[in-house]
């Protein structure tokens, strides 16, 4: 290796093509590229490179004849992730060295000039796909990470859904509109990230979990249809699928029905999975209420592609030594699983059994003993003989607020592990069908076991059942709101809602939730005046865009589609952010620390 590799400045050299853009037409004219040097074959006297840029790879060939000898000299010096411009003829590859697997590989640059725009390391990783990288290892050396191909196309697909996104959305007459990310407490159920203000000592913002009451004053500002593809900041405890700050596609409209919001999101939703190459995603979707996708399914955010349970309680005899009477008995079907072994039915009981249902495995033994009860369920379920049938049930006393939800919650995970189990078996798991579903009427309150006290399911901003109005304080568990979840392969990929217009009903939500009228003031009390001056009936809805590309992108991870994606504990590899500052930053925000490192 050289001592010094000589550097060339870039001057006033211009690209004439992409590395993806050459084809056996061009064969006979001129081309100057430039990219990173993606692999290099040194054949005694000819040297090969394949150059990358973002749009593909182009062979380039050093020759070593005496006319060509000072370009392949510096060709001699080039090293993976080399950044460089080449100038050369297009020629016709011979047939036997064609590469079909790139577009260009009809074709290769014979170079005649060479610029050695920078050096590079040798990379930390290989910059092939299907190398099994440490996860650590690619988010420190990010930028380099991102280069291989399959982080490029994630993130260029990534750019292409935002796009198609926004001219969907302006096709419909929306306004993009941008709202603070220095603020006050915007409630989503998490905690604020926090932001101490220098000018108001002892004072901070709150970096916003959503722009819901933003968008909801525009609303009352008479914007009529606002959206902004928007970052959100949540301070949770991080699951393996979450980030701290994450991308909503947020929108808002004046005068809505719910199915307004339907007809806005289904056609952008078809749009962007065309554009993501799945044309045969069409609506209308599929809608159910909670309570039904809690009834057949377990779960408020249903997996289409295996079947629903059936409850067949009805059809057992009353007897509390089976099943306890007046909750639910579920007949989960796993189509054409076909015979199980001993070992694998005793894993799907435990499983059950340790949230508390009673698995009802052996049918055989049930067909015997309730022969005529068994064929109905099986007509029920339309479970075929080869089916895989459990029933799952409740003995002893029921739990929770709403005793038959746990135990359909229970059967429904029964339901999803049993269907992921045997997916190889009976591939109804397919990532490339999409399943959107409409989930409508959540409950307004979900009961907080730790605080004991009701918080809002959805948001304090959603509006309660024209029916319901008068469960707000009377029966809270069983208050409905106007909500709605779209929902996909059992992800939910965003939540919305029509929201409360009136001060009176918001006043009403709040202190339901045991918002004293004075917090209620001090919290939102600017939302509540608002409310006072012409605000129209307003909805909305948020959807994941990081979790949606995720899906279309066939990814597991969010991780590996966020350009700059934080860890699992919400730390930046790379960047080592979070990170102490100095104590005179600390000073100048009137902090000081309680507990030093
Ligand atoms: N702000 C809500 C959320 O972030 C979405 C909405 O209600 O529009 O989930």
């Amino acid at each position: 290796m050289p001592e010094q590799v000589p550097l060339d400045f870039l001057g006033d050299l211009r690209r004439t093509h992409s590395c993806g853009q050459l084809r056996a037409s061009d064969a006979g004219s001129r081309s100057l590229v430039m990219g990173w040097v993606h692999r290099r074959r040194d054949l005694g006297g000819v040297i090969f490179i394949h150059l990358r840029d973002r749009d593909g790879v182009t062979q380039v060939v050093f020759h070593s004849d005496e006319k060509f000898a000072a370009v392949h000299e510096k060709a001699e010096m080039l090293r993976s992730e080399y950044v460089i411009a080449v100038e050369g003829r297009v020629v016709l590859r011979d047939k036997e060295t064609i590469n079909p697997d790139i577009p260009t590989g009809e074709v290769e640059i014979v170079a005649d000039k060479i610029w050695i725009l920078n050096e590079s390391k040798t990379p930390p990783f290989p910059m092939e796909e299907n190398v099994d990288v440490s996860e650590d290892a690619r988010l420190k050396y990010r930028y380099v990470d991102l280069r291989r191909p399959r982080m490029q196309r994630n993130i260029m697909l990534r750019s292409k859904l935002s796009f198609a996104i926004r001219e969907e959305l302006y096709r419909q007459g929306f306004l993009e509109i941008e709202t603070p990310f220095l603020t006050k407490s915007t409630p989503e159920g998490a905690r604020d990230f926090l932001v101490p203000s220098r000018t108001s000592p002892g004072e901070f913002y709150a970096l916003p979990q959503s722009p819901q009451i933003f968008k909801q004053l525009l609303m009352i500002s008479g914007f009529e249809k606002y959206f902004q593809i928007v970052r959100c900041f949540r301070d949770e405890d991080l699951r393996a699928d979450r980030q701290p700050e994450f991308t909503q596609i947020d929108l808002e409209m004046s005068f809505p029905q719910q199915e307004t919001i339907f007809s806005t999101i289904e056609p952008l939703l078809e749009r962007v999975c065309a554009v993501a190459g799945f044309s045969g995603v069409k609506a209308p979707f599929p809608r159910l209420t909670y309570a039904q996708a809690m009834r057949s399914y377990g779960i408020d955010k249903p997996d289409l592609r295996l079947p629903p349970f059936y409850c067949v309680e009805d059809l057992f005899p009353v007897d509390e030594n089976f099943a306890t009477p007046g909750l639910p008995i579920a007949a989960i079907v796993i189509p054409n699983v076909g015979p199980i072994a001993r070992r694998e039915r005793d894993e799907i009981k435990a499983f059950g059994v340790e949230r508390g249902l009673r698995v009802f495995d052996d049918v055989k033994r049930l067909e015997r003993d309730f022969p005529e009860v068994m064929a109905k369920v099986r007509e029920r379920a339309s479970a075929g003989e080869n089916d895989l049938l459990i029933l799952a049930g409740w003995v002893g006393e029921g739990k929770g607020p709403i005793p038959e939800y746990t135990v359909l919650q229970a059967a429904g995970q029964l339901r999803l592990h049993c269907g992921q189990k045997f997916n190889d078996r009976h591939k109804l798991l397919d990532p490339t069908d999409f399943r959107f579903l409409w989930v409508l009427d959540f409950p307004m309150f979900e009961w907080d076991e730790e605080d004991k006290r009701w918080v809002a399911a959805h948001h304090p901003f959603t509006s309660v059942h024209d029916e319901d109005i008068d469960k707000l304080t009377a029966d809270p568990a069983r208050c409905r709101a106007k909500s709605y979840d779209i929902v996909l392969n059992g992800t939910e990929l965003g939540s919305g809602s029509i929201r409360i217009h009136r001060r009176d009903v918001q006043s009403a939500v709040f202190s339901s939730l045991g918002l004293s009228m004075e917090e209620a003031q001090t919290k939102f009390g600017f939302l509540l005046e608002a409310l006072e001056h012409g605000a129209p009936p307003h909805g909305g809805i948020a959807l994941g865009l990081d979790r949606l590309v995720m899906i279309l992108a066939g990814e597991k991870s969010l991780r590996d589609v966020i350009p700059f994606p934080k860890t699992a504990k919400g730390t930046d590899l790379m960047c080592e952010a979070p990170s102490e500052v100095p104590d005179k930053s600390l000073r100048d925000l009137h902090i000081r620390l309680a507990t030093k490192k």
